[in-house]
């Protein structure tokens, strides 16, 4: 549980909210809270007030099993099928002290200051515990901002001194903690008793827990194999203690086009676990400033041109590091199985007997369609996409341009910057219009992304003109033509001088 540290403050101390200083008076509040999680089933709670907040604190009850019951002169929605179901239990009219009878909690949502106090008056003399929304002074509970991972619970309080950040912890902490870690609590607590008659010792415990949770079985939950996690428990608890050195993990990563906002959030997890990054050229270094501080970075970047050497260097990084026990993230650039070689990687890694995980990012094509306004399908424009290298001549040459050069489907063409004049020739010899749209983007999704417009028979020729630069993906189709009118990220250079040189 995460909780603010309280000190009472001085008489004119001002609060700072997640968004600046309030103005008001800082509200005395109790010295220290003792965080508790309480069992509600079947036990009597009393919600005074029947608006949305009050609704609110009714649902979340009614998830514990508590036996709720409101009271107001009139409820939402809401509530009311709540009490035509029977999962709530409404006394309507005005306040009453005797609503209070057998209650173990009292929740006070009411937006009238003078009712609430009055009802925590009540309770306080019942010794019963209340809680007066939004009013820290009159409470004798406070309800914290909750991440579920049931059985995990994470309760947050700032002590009602700042409910905002207390949000915002709640916030990052979703971010961060993955689904699996409610399957894993579970899964342990079926196991608790075998283990701890395993691992009799304490520190022998805690290093068979430690090993559990950040290696396979953590893993195989995480991919979503409860059997099999289940099953490396057993394996693992049968094994004797020195067999079970730390295995290393890599994790193939796809970093996005650049904007870090365009990373998965299992990326951003792969980030903070990772001991080692090896990653591309193409990763951002607004990407890399997300990872854990004390991890070990290696730019494996390949040049364009470079080859073989520097594939069979990552490799030999993967597996070094991996049977050191490390958590390597191989970080590539867009997506991994998308002109990434993350196929090859993988087989690799498996003949190797290294265990992997695969988590794909958005690959150029999505991104620079999304971030120039150029929708990749459209109803009257194009039925199909074509993810095209043009590498190099010879993987140029293994294309089949006839199918290509067809009308309504969109190309989008990694690579290419070097090979224009060629994909040019090759798709107006093969029939497709000279004045099929296209779009470069141009460092796609990043601070200094470029949009350069045109037409097929000025492809080349614009991209010389306008110095385009790797990396930059190709869109070429009728769909392209929509980007001068709903383009809205970076700069935008349109075909206008053609058009003009043309008149
Ligand atoms: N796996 C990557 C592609 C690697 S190939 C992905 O899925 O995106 C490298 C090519 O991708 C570059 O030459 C360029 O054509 C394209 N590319 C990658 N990032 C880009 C970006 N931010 N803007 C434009 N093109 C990009």
């Amino acid at each position: 549980m995460i909780c603010g540290h309280m000190l009472r403050p001085p008489r004119h101390f001002r609060a700072e909210s997640a968004f600046g200083t309030v103005g008001e008076p800082f509200q005395p509040i109790p010295m220290t809270l003792f965080p508790l999680f309480a069992d509600l089933s079947g036990r009597t709670v009393l919600v005074v007030g029947g608006g949305t907040v009050a609704e609110r604190k009714v649902g979340a009850l009614i998830k514990s099993g508590a036996h709720v019951r409101v009271g107001a002169p009139t409820i939402t929605a809401a509530i009311a099928a709540h009490a035509h179901a029977r999962r709530v239990d409404c006394r309507i009219g005005a306040y009453e002290a005797a609503w209070l009878q057998d209650a173990w909690l009292v929740i006070a949502a009411t937006d009238d200051a003078v009712l609430n106090a009055r009802v925590a008056a009540d309770a306080s003399r019942r010794r019963v515990l209340v809680n007066v929304v939004d009013d820290a002074l009159l409470s004798t509970f406070h309800v914290p901002a909750v991440v579920d991972r049931s059985p995990l619970l994470i309760a947050i309080s700032s002590g009602g001194t700042a409910p905002m950040l207390a949000r915002a912890v709640r916030e990052r902490l979703e971010g961060l903690l993955d689904h699996a870690l409610g399957p894993l609590a579970a899964l342990l607590g079926r196991h608790r008793a075998r283990i701890r008659a395993a691992r009799p010792a304490l520190a022998q415990r805690r290093r068979f827990y430690e090993k559990l949770i950040d290696g396979r079985v953590g893993a195989l939950l995480r991919a979503r194999r409860p059997r099999e996690a289940e099953n490396a428990l057993r394996a693992a608890l049968a094994a004797p203690d020195e067999e079970r050195t730390r295995n290393g993990e890599v994790l193939i990563v796809g970093a996005g086009p650049g904007d870090p906002g365009l990373l998965t959030l299992h990326a951003l997890r792969a980030l903070n676990e990772a001991d080692v990054i090896l990653h591309d050229r193409l990763v951002s270094s607004e990407v890399l400033e997300l990872a854990r501080r004390d991890a070990v970075r290696i730019d494996v970047g390949k040049q364009a041109g470079a080859h073989g050497s520097a594939q069979s260097r990552i490799h030999a990084l993967m597996l070094e590091h991996a049977r050191a026990g490390r958590c390597v993230v191989r970080l590539k650039g867009g997506d991994p199985f998308v002109f990434g070689r993350g196929g090859e990687e993988i087989e690799f890694l498996r003949d190797n007997g290294i265990s992997y995980r695969i988590i794909p990012g958005i690959t150029a094509a999505l991104a620079c369609a999304a971030y120039s306004g150029v929708p990749l399908t459209h109803r009257a424009h194009a039925q199909s996409v074509h993810l095209v290298t043009a590498h190099c001549k010879t993987s140029l040459d293994t294309l089949d341009w006839r199918a290509l050069a067809t009308p309504h489907q969109t190309l989008a063409i990694y690579m290419g910057v070097g090979e224009l004049a060629v994909v040019q020739a090759r798709l107006l010899e093969h029939g497709r219009r000279a004045d099929t749209p296209f779009v470069l983007v141009e460092n796609g999704s990043r601070a200094d992304q470029r949009v350069i417009s045109g037409t097929l028979d000025r492809l080349s020729e614009r991209a010389q003109a306008e110095a385009v630069r790797a990396p930059a993906l190709l869109i070429l189709g009728e769909v392209a033509a929509l980007a001068p009118r709903l383009a809205w990220f970076g700069e935008f250079v349109s075909s206008a001088p053609a058009l003009a040189s043309a008149a």
